[in-house]
């Protein structure tokens, strides 16, 4: 179910307003490139020893590509008020997206935090090719290139 955001002319992606949704595309990002790490303020030494591999970088470099400078993370004003909107009129949703750093993932269709990564990580200018219209995603084939189990 698509939700037209009044007056923003925008569609929001169902997986905003579905949680179930989101977690199983969350899921899908965790087991087909390794959406992580599940702490970002740890060290998580294993974690980016395999990024720097897949990437054949150092950690150090590795650990600047993350989400928040991913050309699949969506942070638009619209993005936002979707993402708003799915967290519902309990507690405080924006406060939600703040803590979180949270924007929309246009390859695996889900809300990601701007401190994590994963091996589909793509430069701002590249362009994004979403997992469901594409071809599945192969972790070799990108070199350069909520309740939830762990949260966004
Ligand atoms: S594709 Fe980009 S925005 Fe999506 S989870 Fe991976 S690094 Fe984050």
């Amino acid at each position: 179910m698509m939700d037209e955001m009044q007056g923003k002319g925008m569609a929001c992606p169902p997986a905003t307003g579905d949680i179930t949704l989101n977690l199983k595309n969350r899921g899908r990002a965790i087991e087909a490139a390794m959406y992580g790490p599940e702490n970002p303020a740890l060290p998580n030494t294993a974690f980016w020893r395999d990024m720097a591999k897949e990437w054949e970088v150092s950690p150090e470099d590795a650990k600047m590509s993350r989400c928040g400078n991913c050309g699949a993370f969506n942070r638009s004003e619209e993005m936002l008020q979707c993402i708003a909107k799915g967290l519902g009129p309990e507690g405080d949703p924006w406060a939600t997206i703040e803590a979180g750093d949270l924007g929309y993932c246009e390859i695996f269709d889900f809300k990601c935090a701007s401190s994590r990564t994963c091996r589909a990580w793509i430069a701002e200018d590249e362009e994004v090719e979403d997992e469901d219209e594409g071809e599945e995603y192969k972790p070799s084939s990108n070199a350069a290139a909520e309740g939830e189990e762990y949260e966004d």
